[in-house]
């Protein structure tokens, strides 16, 4: 791994995911290695944010690790009062830095639309009565989560649509509602990933954040080895693809985007 000169802050990991169940601490040193200082955990159920503030609270890592509490819409019917409660419980931890991943996920369906819709708005409700920034995921459903949120923006402290995939339509909506926007490496993805090279030229800076999305996502412009994981450390990999497409200096955009994430999630610089 390359040094970089770049201070990251991966906004978006699933570090709890079994893919690292083994060597999670070589994981961390090479983000480390990386220039990734911070890595936000994610969240995406009540057991899975639980072992996230877990995560999140081993005070010898490498890079800190800070966490979000919520329910991915893939979990949605696992949702009830009693699951927000927990959520209201992990929030209270000072390591955990927003609600979510949530939102909707029409593209796969993997629970149905109704429970994906009451699990949504019931964490932003929890995000607005806790003053938290929320963390958000949107697949194949814009129509209904832009009125969810257009409904809700004004209630909320700050909101990140995670690892934007959309058109161009959908992107100058979010930001209309002053959200923030979080590129993975999907715009490497020469198949289905194209269309977000012109896009991220619309993203003002000071809305613009990086994440890997581990385990998933594995950037395209990585150099294709027998390991189909992506890792926090790859995160310089999502900076070189969105500078390009900016046509901006990778310094610049790594300073930019590192400023936006710290200021998002209340993290100081370390
Ligand atoms: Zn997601």
């Amino acid at each position: 791994m390359k040094p970089s000169a770049h201070a990251l802050v991966d906004i978006g990991a699933n570090l709890g995911n079994k893919a690292f169940r083994d060597d999670l601490p070589a994981v961390l040193q090479r983000a480390a290695a990386a220039g990734v200082h911070d890595v936000v955990v994610t969240g995406t159920s009540v057991g899975a944010s639980t072992e996230a503030l877990a995560l999140a609270r081993t005070g010898d890592a490498p890079v800190r690790l800070w966490a979000t509490a919520g329910i991915h819409p893939h979990h949605a019917k696992t949702w009830g009062p009693r699951a927000t409660q927990s959520l209201r419980e992990l929030c209270q931890a000072p390591q955990v830095r927003a609600v979510g991943e949530c939102g909707l996920d029409f593209d796969r369906n993997f629970s149905p639309r109704e429970d994906q819709l009451a699990c949504f708005e019931a964490q932003l409700e929890l995000a607005a009565e806790l003053g938290l920034p929320v963390f958000l995921h949107e697949r194949a459903a814009h129509e209904d989560f832009y009125a969810i949120m257009q409904r809700w923006r004004p209630r909320l402290r700050a909101a990140v649509v995670h690892c934007f995939t959309g058109d161009e339509r959908a992107l100058l909506r979010y930001l209309d509602l002053d959200l923030h926007i979080g590129f993975t490496g999907w715009l490497t993805d020469t198949r289905r990933g194209q269309h977000l090279v012109p896009l991220a030229r619309r993203i003002p800076a000071s809305r613009l954040m990086l994440e890997t999305d581990a385990p998933y996502i594995l950037p395209k412009n990585v150099r294709p080895t027998r390991e189909r994981r992506n890792e926090p450390a790859l995160l310089p990999h999502v900076l070189a693809a969105v500078a390009l497409a900016r046509g901006e200096p990778e310094a610049e955009v790594a300073a930019a985007s590192t400023g936006t994430a710290r200021a998002f999630f209340g993290i100081a610089a370390p």
